[in-house]
This record gives C-alpha cells, sequence and structure tokens, in this order.
C-alpha cells in the first residue's frame, strides 16, 4: 500500500501546457499538521511506501525538501520513499539527498522523447535533458518509472511508440501512459477553444497505447498504470479528450484482439484472473476456443512475450 501525499505544482517554476494539478486532483497543499494527522493514523497500519505527487519535487527549495522528507523519517524511518520530479531538476545534489532519505524510486515527467513535442507543449527540458536524468537515477540504482503522454501537440502514433522503444532502449522498466486530456484553467483548454489543438479519439488513444503495450510485454518492463485516475469530484474539469474510468481495460482487451487476429490464435488457456482480457470491450466476438487453466497464459502455443515479440516482428 503506497500512502500518497498530493503537492500540487510544488516546485514548479513554470506551468506544462496540459497541467493544473488542483483542477486534475482537487488536493490542496497539505500542512504539517494535516500530514501529521494522516501519519499518526497510519502508524499503526503501515504503508509499504510513502509516494510525493502532483509537483515537482526536486525543483523545491533544497531546505522544503529536507523538510518533507525528514518529517516522513521521523514516522516512518524504515519506509521507503517514492518522489515524482521532472528531468531537468535532476543533479547531483538532490541525488544526495535523495540517497540520505531513504528515496527509492523516482518517478520521471518524460512525457515525450521528441523535442518538438516537449517545446509545444511547454515542458521547458529536452530529451537530451530525459536521457542525462534517467542515467544519473539508474548509475545511483533508483528505480525509475517514466511517465508518457500520447497525443500531446506536435505528437503522433509512431512518435508515441519511439518515445517508449527510446526509454526501453535505456533501461527504463517501468511506465505511467496517459492519453492527453484537456483539463479547465490550463492552457492547452485555450488552445483547444481556439481550435489550435485537437486531442485525440478514445479509439485512437486505445490503438497506439495498445500498440505501447504490446511492446511492454515484448520487452518485459511493465506499465503500471494506463491512462488517468480522476477523482469523481474532478470529473467536471475535463473540458475534452480520450477519458474513460477503464482505459486501462480498453487498452488491455485491444491488445489481446490485435494479438489473436495478426498472428492468427486457434486456442487461448487463461487463468481466472485474465478472464476479462477475453470477453470484456467486444472480445467476447472473438472466434477462438478460450479454455480455463490454472497454468500459464498461452496463446496456441506461445507465451504472451513471444506472442507479443511475434507480433511486432510481422
Ligand atoms: S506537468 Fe509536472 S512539471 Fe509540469 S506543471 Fe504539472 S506538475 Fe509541474
Amino acid at each position: 500500500m503506497i500512502l500518497p501525499i498530493f503537492l500540487p505544482n510544488a516546485g514548479c517554476k513554470h506551468r506544462c501546457k496540459f497541467c493544473n494539478q488542483f483542477s486534475m486532483t482537487g488536493e490542496k497543499m497539505p500542512s504539517f499538521r494535516d500530514l501529521k494527522n494522516q501519519f499518526e493514523y497510519f502508524k499503526h497500519n503501515l504503508p509499504s511506501e510513502i509516494a510525493f505527487y502532483g509537483g515537482t519535487f526536486t525543483g523545491m527549495s533544497l531546505k522544503k525538501q529536507i523538510e518533507y522528507l525528514g518529517f516522513v523519517r521521523k514516522y516512518f524511518p524504515d519506509i521507503p520513499i517514492r518522489i515524482s520530479t521532472r528531468p531537468d531538476e535532476i543533479n547531483d545534489e538532490v541525488v544526495k539527498i535523495l540517497e540520505n532519505y531513504n528515496v527509492k524510486t523516482v518517478e520521471l515527467g518524460i512525457q515525450s522523447m521528441y523535442d518538438d513535442v516537449l517545446e509545444a507543449s511547454l515542458r521547458g527540458h529536452t530529451v537530451n535533458d530525459n536521457i542525462n536524468a534517467i542515467k544519473t537515477l539508474l548509475e545511483k540504482k533508483f528505480i525509475v518509472s517514466a511517465h508518457l503522454m500520447v497525443g500531446l501537440p506536435e505528437d503522433n502514433f509512431q512518435k508515441d511508440f519511439n518515445s517508449l522503444k527510446k526509454l526501453i532502449e535505456l533501461d527504463v522498466k517501468f511506465f505511467r501512459i496517459h492519453p492527453t486530456i484537456i483539463f479547465k484553467n490550463t492552457q492547452l483548454e485555450k488552445d483547444f477553444v481556439l481550435g489550435k489543438f485537437k486531442p485525440l479519439e478514445i479509439e485512437d488513444a486505445v490503438d497506439i497505447c495498445s500498440e505501447q503495450l504490446i511492446l511492454s510485454l515484448a520487452k518485459n518492463v511493465l506499465i503500471i498504470r494506463l491512462g488517468y485516475f480522476v477523482p469523481e469530484s474532478q470529473k467536471s474539469q475535463i473540458v475534452a479528450g480520450p477519458y474513460h474510468p477503464s482505459f486501462g481495460d480498453m487498452v488491455k482487451t485491444r491488445a489481446i484482439k490485435k494479438l489473436i487476429e495478426k498472428l492468427k490464435i486457434k486456442k487461448v488457456f487463461y487463468p481466472k484472473k485474465y478472464e476479462s482480457w477475453f470477453f470484456a470491450y467486444g472480445n467476447k466476438n472473438l472466434k477462438i476456443e478460450r479454455i480455463l487453466t490454472e497454468s500459464d497464459l498461452m496463446f496456441d502455443s506461445y507465451s504472451l512475450t513471444e506472442a507479443s515479440s511475434l507480433y511486432l516482428k510481422i
């Protein structure tokens, strides 16, 4: 269980085109008193990790970073910490602090491995910053989880697919992938109203992400989240874009459909936990034999990894 602490837009020195953490999460900046109350409760129900989300943790002053990390250490001295930040806010000084305070995982807002996409999205960092941050963090043995967005300004299908491919080549093993959604009070909303930006249709977003998922399965890396979690209270903040509460399931079932159809699979053997992959979102109509099994997931004689690799080669 991860205990999340949201610090909306804390440490962000400017605003990316698509972002407004207050609209997206509905969270407010917590006081140390709020944190104390939260931590007291969890002292008897220890989380496996504490995570600072919602901003650029290492963009805050060093003093502030130490204050937060020290506060966590006081309550949970042995529990690993996870932070989210941007690639251009990783340097030797902050890396030392993160090491000293038991930070094990860094969630990096990469978003794209193309400079024109980063620039058009007002990210304020470059692909080189992405590469340098990843190399620095992996060298220091942090777990790196890269965030990618599909359907950003100047983006396209091939760039989205290649962004994931390039990150896998850099040895990143964990990912979160989100389609670009337009939230209220963002620059992207203004562009959308002026007709300067068109979000992806949900069909296209599912299609792109299903190819990314197949790539991740072929390369044995993990996409830990597909699609935004938008709390019920914030759904009214969505202006447009490919949002669906079960986006991840739609992508998984699409990937399965693609594997079955392209590889002309006749029979699947599936453990119970994968059942929905073969029945939900139209997959019930696939013309295959489905056999419930207690052993591994198989597509005729192929494992999921083998089927995914073969799919990409054909
Ligand atoms: S996307 Fe990340 S870096 Fe950009 S403004 Fe939002 S929280 Fe800050």
